[in-house]
């Protein structure tokens, strides 16, 4: 009987040639905050149906799904939700992701607010890095942000813990106009000189509960203009092929930023990511409206690699380029994965 490290690795194109590299795997789809662009109070209440516990993936499901993965030239695992850092223990799950051949980079993406709990047990089982969210940094505007009483301190003790523990750390910040664009430059200032590439994200119409509008988009154009207000800056190439982030550096010395304009410069033709929600079903757009239960094929002993790589092949997604103002159901980003 072959098991999937025996089986080479098989690269699969999609129908637009995009390979398959990075799986973001959502942990739960629970959150401890309520930022208003993502899990709204108003439809994420105390009634709000959360996934049933029998649905979601355990970490040995998980490992199946990553193994699956990497036998098709998958190389990036990103951990996500909701919060992942709800979910406990995720530094085992690291640790045994860490020995899937050809899983090469592990990050987690997280609000920050129980890293201090968890950075350096994380960094000992082998995560490479950690993005925190960040969306300002004057405490009123977090909290609009956030939807919760918290300050941004706890947060950036998170950051700090990161940095003590040795992860490398990212900052993301969804910017949206008339909210919290005046938080620009002093976020641009906080991690200047820092070793914390601090990425301002346009703000997307995933989901459908929040709201979005064209209008409240704050585009890279303006947001560069306005780390330009104070500092000279300039372009600088990209890290790899599909790297979503426009770099800047400061051009005297202190560092860089970066911007994500999936709005304005969508980056589809690039595009190698699949998501994988806690409960298993399998996306290949953030914005799609229906994923492919993957759950099922794992619990009644199918074949999840030929699974995979046949919904890979068959994928044809550009949201983001085709964008229209049209409203579509699609799912939430707190169940897909962000
Ligand atoms: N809870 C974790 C966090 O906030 O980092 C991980 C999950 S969250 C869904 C992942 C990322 O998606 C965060 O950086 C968040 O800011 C971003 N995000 C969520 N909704 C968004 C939206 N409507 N537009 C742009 N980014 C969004
Ligand atoms: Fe929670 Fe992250 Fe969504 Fe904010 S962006 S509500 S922290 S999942
Ligand atoms: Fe990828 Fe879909 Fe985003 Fe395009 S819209 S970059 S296909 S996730």
């Amino acid at each position: 009987m072959k098991t999937l490290n025996d089986l080479t690795t098989s690269n699969p194109r999609d129908q637009l040639g995009r390979n398959l590299r990075d799986l973001r795997v959502s942990l739960t789809d629970q959150c401890n905050l309520r930022c208003g662009y993502c899990m709204p109070n108003e439809t994420f209440g105390p009634d709000y149906t959360f996934l049933n516990k029998e649905k979601i993936l355990s970490f040995v499901e998980i490992r199946k799904v990553v193994e699956a993965f990497a036998a098709c030239g998958g190389k990036k695992v990103r951990l996500t939700g909701g919060e992942p850092l709800l979910r406990p223990n995720v530094e085992d799950l690291v640790q045994d992701l860490r020995t899937v051949d050809g899983i090469e980079e592990i990050a987690l993406t997280t609000n920050g607010l129980l890293l201090r709990k968890n950075a350096k047990r994380l960094k000992a089982a082998g995560l490479d890095r950690v993005t925190l969210s960040l969306d300002a940094i004057e405490d009123e505007t977090f909290r609009k942000m956030s939807g919760k009483e918290i300050p941004v301190e706890k947060v950036i003790d998170g950051i700090r813990s990161a940095e003590e523990a040795k992860l490398a750390v990212k900052v993301n910040s969804v910017i949206i106009k008339g909210i919290n664009d005046h938080q620009v430059l002093p976020l641009a200032e906080y991690f200047r000189g820092t070793p914390h590439i601090l990425r301002f994200i346009e703000y997307m119409d995933v989901g459908n509960c929040n709201n979005w509008s064209r209008d409240n988009v704050y585009t890279t154009k303006e947001i560069l203009a306005d780390v330009q207000s104070r500092y000279q800056v300039e372009p600088v190439e990209a890290n790899y092929v599909g790297e979503v982030a426009r770099r800047y550096r400061y051009l005297d010395g202190q560092g860089e930023f970066g911007m994500i304009g999936s709005v304005s410069q969508p980056f589809c033709k690039d595009c190698n990511r699949a998501r994988l929600s806690a409960d298993g079903i399998l996306f290949t757009c953030l914005f799609a409206s229906t994923g492919k239960n993957l759950r099922e094929v794992l619990r009644g002993n199918g074949d999840i690699r030929h699974f995979l790589e046949g919904i890979w092949r068959s994928r044809d997604d550009r949201y983001s380029e085709l964008r229209s103002d049209m409203k579509v159901g699609k799912v939430e980003m707190s169940y897909i994965g962000g």
